[in-house]
């Protein structure tokens, strides 16, 4: 048995670290529900939860609500999901009064969305922020979870909900100096609410995945200089973003009851209409028009209205990258660096590809460079800037858009023990054992929504399903009386063999984040529902219709339970 430290082996996250109280923790509330985290996710369940009848709180480490949405607040950042197609669809009302703007909101509408719905539910006074919870241990004799915070409180709870995220533990490269240099220094992932200046600086973006792609653009024009640390380079296609017209909003609000079928049938939680044809069932001529629709294709449809044979057949996805090779080349006027912005070691989709708007371009203006890492690696952060083995360069200000430790970094950290002290870091040594990414054997009570072994596409819409069916749990419990649920290992195994067994066939390569690849000593395991949101649905209508025979149901007074 491991003391709750709520501290894991791998020290990435550098957001401020939980206190280290001596004093003993106060209590400071006592629910049926305690929810952690205060993204799409947590809100969501938060809301659900009070909704059933439930006591519940909500605790968030940000000193903000919105999540990703609170965390990410870096110039440019915006969604790959359509807005409406990513917010909430449980309320009509909500849906009609809320117009976005763009197709692909901004952050800080993003971030205003989802307060107004938690001022909108009144949710806000079941919530705390700045308050990372540091520990949470099982207590076998009462059936309950104690929870302990940075703060130095306690919160006690009969069902633990943590709504951490898959994307919330930001991730740096441990490279020497890095704590060394004097100037200023900023994660993506965590960005100050402060706005940054970058006027007539000299600026150091490293990485060029998602969320330095999207950085990248938003200030290469207000900056002295700009230069871009390349490690791979990504498939990036336009994002094809725009405002959303007067008429636009008119139809989305008639077809609300369509849009929310087709979004809740399809298997990514996207409306892009899905392909009828392979690519090579297409003449040269055709292809190439269609690929054309696609690159002028909002976000994501360039994946899921492709042909669809795109990302499982290697000969088709290779004329798919040619095609965006050629798209490069044309865009970027010097030659070398358009050869250094193409991938060379994967296919389009083996990693998550990144959307874009107007990243090709920067590259043609006089103030913006490109360092391919691959050719010439950093050596070390000094304190004026970054040294690499081609020599050094001085900067102001350094962006990290180096990532995160996916799927399981925040709950790893949590300091999560359940029965006879478990702990769920070791329990997942080898990689994340869940049943439908929402428990874990061993850990009685404890959810995990929007976790790993659960993302399938519009991240909302699958952990919207997984918040429905754990309320569902709950108030089923409820009803009849049971106050202790906790997932059969046998179900948990089987669950975990699907996803490993599945990912052979996933579009994602071993070398993708999805497979822990970017956090070195990270097991390489898949991280994702590689059964997709159809296993999804079609396992909890199974768990649903067997009278949740995955579980075993019990109550706190049972003499088994309360001596296990
Ligand atoms: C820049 C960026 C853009 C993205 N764009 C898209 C997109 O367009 N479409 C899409 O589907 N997905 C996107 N994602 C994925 C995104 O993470 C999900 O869409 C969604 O926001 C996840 O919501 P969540 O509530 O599950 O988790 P999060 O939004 O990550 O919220 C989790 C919260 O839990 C809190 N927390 C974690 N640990 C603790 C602790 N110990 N104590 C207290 N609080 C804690 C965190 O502070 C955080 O606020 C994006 C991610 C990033 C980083």
């Amino acid at each position: 048995m491991r003391p709750p430290t709520g501290r894991s082996p791998r020290r990435l996250m550098t957001s401020p670290e939980p206190a280290q109280d001596q004093t003993p923790a106060r209590l400071a509330a006592d629910t049926d529900v305690l929810v952690v985290g205060a993204g799409i996710t947590g809100i969501y369940q938060l809301f659900r939860a009070l909704e059933a009848g439930f006591s519940a709180q909500l605790l968030e480490a940000g000193h903000g609500v919105g999540g990703t949405w609170y965390w990410n607040r870096y110039p440019g950042a915006r969604f790959d999901s359509e807005s409406y197609t990513y917010g909430y669809l449980f309320s009509k009302e909500l849906f009609e009064e809320w117009e976005w703007q763009e197709h692909f909101a901004q952050q800080p509408e993003i971030e205003r969305y989802l307060n107004h719905v938690v001022d909108r539910f009144d949710l806000r006074r079941h919530m705390r922020c700045g308050a990372r919870v540091t520990s949470a241990t099982y207590a076998e004799s009462s059936g309950r979870w104690a929870v302990e915070t940075s703060e130095g409180t306690e919160y006690r709870a009969r069902f633990l909900v943590a709504a951490t995220g898959i994307l919330s533990v930001p991730y740096f490269p441990d490279l020497p100096g890095r704590q060394s240099f004097r100037g200023e220094s900023y994660h993506t992932g965590m960005w100050p609410e402060t706005p940054v200046d970058f006027v007539g600086k000299r600026v150091a973006v490293i990485g060029t995945g998602s969320s330095g792609v999207q950085v990248i653009p938003a200030i290469a024009g207000e900056v002295a200089s700009l230069t871009v640390y390349q490690r791979t380079a990504n498939w990036c296609t336009p994002l094809n973003n725009r405002a959303i017209t007067p008429e636009e909003q008119a139809q989305l609000r008639a077809g609300f009851e369509t849009m929310c079928e087709t979004l809740n049938t399809s298997p990514s939680g996207f409306l892009h209409p899905v392909c009828d044809r392979q690519a090579f069932d297409d003449s040269i001529a055709e292809r190439l028009a269609f690929f054309e629709a696609m690159w002028d294709s909002p976000g994501f449809s360039k994946l899921t209205s492709n042909y669809t044979d795109l990302t499982a057949n290697h000969a088709a996805n290779a004329l798919w990258c040619e095609f965006i090779a050629e798209k490069i080349r044309s865009i970027v006027r010097n030659p070398e660096t358009a050869e250094r912005l193409i991938p060379k070691d994967h296919l389009y989709a083996e990693k998550r590809p990144p959307f874009v708007t107007g990243y090709y371009e920067v590259y043609n203006s006089p103030n913006v460079s490109l360092v391919d890492l691959k050719q010439t690696p950093i050596v070390r952060v000094t304190e004026h800037g970054i040294e690499t083995t081609d020599g050094a360069r001085d900067f102001d200000i350094i962006v990290w858009g180096t990532g995160f430790d996916f799927g399981t970094g925040a709950l790893s950290r949590m300091g999560i023990r359940g029965r006879r002290g478990l702990a769920l870091e070791d329990h997942w040594a080898d990689g994340p054992k869940t049943f439908l990414g929402v428990q874990s054997a061993g850990f009685p009570n404890f959810f995990f929504p929007g976790g790993p072994h659960a993302a399938a596409g519009n991240n909302p819409r699958y952990n919207g399903d997984q918040v429905d069916f754990i309320t569902g749990t709950l108030v089923s419990l409820r009803d009849r009386g049971y106050d202790t649920i906790e997932v059969d290992p046998a179900d948990e195994e089987r669950w975990t063999s699907m996803v490993d067994t599945g990912a052979a066939a996933s579009p994602f390569g071993e070398s993708s984040y999805f497979f822990g690849s970017n956090i070195p000593g990270k097991p390489r395991r898949y991280l994702l529902n590689s059964g997709g949101r159809p296993k999804l649905f079609k396992e909890i209508r199974k768990v649903v219709d067997n009278d949740y025979e995955a579980f075993r149901l019990s109550r706190s007074s049972d003499p088994a339970e309360a001596t296990a």
